[in-house]
């Protein structure tokens, strides 16, 4: 029988759990983008009459959730021009960065965000800042102007190797750098727990929403050790992948909830019957 190992750091994390508690206790509402990244439960959200929007027009019925990973602050405006009420499911530890910015503008700082400029998150924390500088990765810094006084923050699913990298290019190119790695604790944890496994077994799942960015870094992670692949459900596994292999490990997105991985160990124990 193959050995599959479920990684200890999985399904979702306080801040998704805490989200969709907020929600759960309330009736119908507009969820401002997916409230997580994962299909399945959004799915199960929009059974119960609470509806997904991706922009608000006046239309949509109140309240106006926003998600675990915050919005842009013209969001929270137009909400409140238009008359509507706000649930704002913010993880804490997002709002965080907010404040590490501003701490770091209040000193002087231009303040550099290491993150994707595309992901909600990012647009979010960019939009309480004065002059905020994106970066993702050496290409993108390399091509950025730096002023002498910087302060750096990051995304909270960002991977901490790669910006520890980051932080080391930016650091002769200023003269003074302050610097709040502000990737959460649940994401570190993850990557670790994802670093650790991919070294010991034959073949790694990971499981989450095809845009989830944290799963991406997991799977990008796991990739530099073994054969890894990126699932979102058990219908996308495929029994050639565990053939000859006996070690299999499982790690999951923030975003992923717990039946869904039971649902892949399930799947490949179902490979094994002849
Ligand atoms: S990944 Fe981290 S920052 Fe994002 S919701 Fe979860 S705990 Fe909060």
């Amino acid at each position: 029988m193959k050995n599959i190992i479920v990684a200890e750091a999985q399904g979702f994390c306080w801040g998704v759990r805490r989200a969709l508690d907020i929600v759960a206790d309330h009736g119908p509402v507009s969820i401002l983008g997916d409230l997580i990244h994962n299909k399945q439960v959004v799915a199960q959200l929009e059974a119960q009459g609470k509806r997904v929007i991706h922009e608000i027009s006046g239309e949509e019925q109140n309240p106006i959730v926003i998600t675990a990973h915050g919005t842009e602050v013209k969001n929270f405006e137009r909400a409140y021009s238009l008359g509507k009420e706000v649930v704002d499911t913010t993880c804490p530890l997002v709002s965080k960065i907010y404040e590490a910015g501003l701490e770091f503008e209040a000193l002087g700082c231009q303040v550099l965000i290491i993150g994707d400029r595309h992901h909600v998150e990012v647009k979010g924390i960019a939009s309480r800042m004065e002059a905020p500088i994106v970066v993702n990765d050496e290409t993108e810094l390399a091509q950025a102007t730096l002023p002498e006084k910087l302060g750096v923050i990051s995304q909270s699913t960002f991977s901490p190797k790669k910006f520890d990298k980051l932080v080391e290019l930016i650091r002769p190119r200023v003269k003074e750098l302050l610097v709040a790695n502000t990737i959460c604790a649940p994401t570190k944890k993850r990557q670790i727990a994802a670093e650790e496994l991919a070294k010991k077994v034959e073949v790694m799942i990971v499981v989450g929403g095809f845009h989830s960015s944290n799963t991406k870094k997991l799977h990008a992670m796991a990739q530099q050790y073994v054969e890894s692949y990126h699932i979102e459900v058990c219908d996308h596994l495929k029994k050639e992948w565990f053939e000859g292999k006996q070690e299999i490990g499982i790690i999951a997105g923030a975003s992923t909830a717990d039946w869904i991985i039971e649902e892949v160990c399930r799947r490949i124990r179902e490979f094994e019957t002849p």
